[in-house]
């Protein structure tokens, strides 16, 4: 097989996609309108310090090593992955949970608040890792064509989990409120609340507890760095400033894109843009799915986003922080029920520098701050500064110190960032979540229904939201256009 193929967008998904073609044989070009490559997974250095813009969690650890193992590659070649003890802190109102790097030491913290939980949390992680087993090494890699690829063994002897919801099951286990916010935390990157989330996925908390939580040392951007490493050394061309604004077809087959205003042609598209956009490159007979197909659909959150400088070292925090010392229903609501900005949000505070030393300048602490919002809300200054303000009020009284005279700069990030700098719909911030309705073959197709040659990876596609998932999407692309043009 070798076609040329142009891909655009320079995400996860598309990076990979752009790995997998090249090693078929192709000859691959990615095309990315920004000025560096990686999508949301971008980076901002300033004044010695170092964020990660976007993605901060890396979990599933083993996904990343099989795709650096499908080039004969292993993670460590590219980056150094240390495990994070703690993993994460969680702040209630009136107390802190501390979640170690060991289900030993989870399980302790766990009798600590509620005595006897550590027996059903045991059996619930067992129970979760075979679903992680499942889904990780089976479903996730169907391309998402077909119904009956999620009817196996394993899934028929299942079905009941994809029609209970994870709320439902956690709450038949544990009583305690602080431990069921705990259980429910890991389904929210699959972008839906976890009442709407079916129980099957699950596979989350072992990836939390079970597998744990990493860090590639100097942050998240080295593995967009470790995969372009790759991708060039597999002869990828990657193109930034490279805005593609067309894809042309002719007699329902895609013949070329315009980039910058100029044709280029190409025997296969690949776009690893926001799905929604991607479509929008095309004239409308060629569209697959309507504004009121997307309008319809429940999008993963949108996230408005602080990068702190912070002069000294910040104390009582961990790497990971979740403040979840206000009412999680209500701010549910208000992201999914009834969007509108929220009265008193939760947020997630990672302060990487706690842990490497790289990320800010010596004594001082680099500091993330993300509250979820309901995507496609307005996004002002006025709006963004006010919830800093209250945050980091919050921040300061929970955590018992003063930080806010300690602030060097502060940028912030949101709805309109989101849709400015990537395109995407309504400035959600990580893509379609996973419902029951919206899961596996139920997702925009990775192969356009109605043109020939094109193709979508990414996000919005199967297998859905999540760096893990991304880079799964970009291989399930490329081995759909093998099964499709092998000859
Ligand atoms: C704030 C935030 C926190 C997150 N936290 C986590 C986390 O902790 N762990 C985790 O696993 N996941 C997390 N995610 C989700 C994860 O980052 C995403 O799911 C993943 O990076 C999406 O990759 P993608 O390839 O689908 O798309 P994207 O990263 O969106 O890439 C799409 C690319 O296409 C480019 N593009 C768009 N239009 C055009 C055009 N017309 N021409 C050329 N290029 C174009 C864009 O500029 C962009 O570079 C987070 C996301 C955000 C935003």
């Amino acid at each position: 097989m070798s076609k040329s193929i142009a891909i655009i967008g320079s995400g996860f998904s598309a990076l990979s996609a752009a790995c997998y073609l090249a090693k078929n044989g192709n000859t691959v070009t990615v095309f990315e309108k920004n000025e560096t490559i990686g999508g949301r997974a971008n980076q901002l250095k300033k004044e010695g310090f170092t964020f990660d813009i976007g993605p901060s969690w890396y979990w599933m650890p083993d996904v990343f090593e099989n795709f650096f193992n499908d080039f004969s590659k292993s993670a460590s070649d590219f980056y150094q992955l240390d495990k994070l003890n703690p993993a994460y802190k969680v702040f209630f109102s009136d107390e802190t949970v501390t979640i170690g790097n060991h289900m030993d030491n989870i399980c302790e913290e766990f009798e600590r608040i509620e005595p006897g939980s550590s027996v059903p949390l045991k059996s619930f992680i067992l129970k979760a890792q075979t679903n992680y087993n499942i889904a990780i090494n089976k479903i996730v890699l169907k391309p998402g064509v077909s119904p009956f690829e999620l009817v196996t063994k394993d899934t028929i002897t299942r079905v009941d989990q994809f029609f209970g919801t994870i709320s439902s099951q956690v709450r038949k286990k544990f009583k305690n409120p602080k431990l069921i916010s705990i259980l429910e935390f890991p389904v929210l990157f699959l972008g839906a609340k976890p009442n709407k989330t079916p129980s099957f996925y699950n596979f989350m908390n072992f990836a939390d507890f079970g597998l744990g939580t990493w860090h590639p040392k100097g942050g998240m951007y080295e593995i967009v760095k470790g995969m372009k490493n790759l991708a060039q050394n597999l002869n990828v061309e990657i193109r930034t400033n490279s805005n593609v604004t067309k894809i042309i077809v002719e007699n329902k087959i895609v013949t070329s894109i315009v980039v910058n205003e100029i044709i280029m042609k190409y025997d296969i598209v690949v776009s690893g843009a926001d799905y929604h956009h991607s479509e929008t490159l095309l004239d409308k007979p060629y569209r697959q799915y309507s504004e009121a197909f997307w309008d319809k659909k429940t999008f993963a959150p949108s996230s408005l986003l602080f990068y702190v400088g912070f002069d000294k070292k910040i104390k009582n925090v961990n790497h990971h922080n979740l403040f979840f010392d206000t009412n999680f229903e209500k701010h549910a609501q208000e992201i999914y029920d009834n969007p509108k900005w929220p009265d008193d949000p939760l947020f997630y505070a990672n302060f990487p520098s706690v842990t490497d030393e790289t990320m800010a300048p010596q004594g001082k602490e680099a500091g993330f701050f993300l509250i979820p919002i309901a995507p496609g809300i307005i996004d002002t200054k006025e709006y963004r500064e006010h919830y800093f303000e209250k945050i980091i009020n919050r921040f300061e009284k929970i955590t018992h110190q003063k930080v806010k005279n300690s602030i060097i700069f502060k940028e912030s990030f949101c709805i309109n960032d989101f849709i400015e700098k990537y395109n995407s719909y309504k400035g959600n911030a990580y893509g379609m979540a996973n419902t029951l309705s919206q899961t596996a073959f139920l997702r925009p197709k990775l192969k356009s229904k109605k043109v020939n040659n094109l193709y979508f990876t990414g996000q919005l596609t199967v297998p859905g939201p999540g760096v893990p998932p991304a880079l799964i999407s970009g291989k399930l692309v490329a081995e759909l256009i093998k099964k499709h043009h092998s000859n």
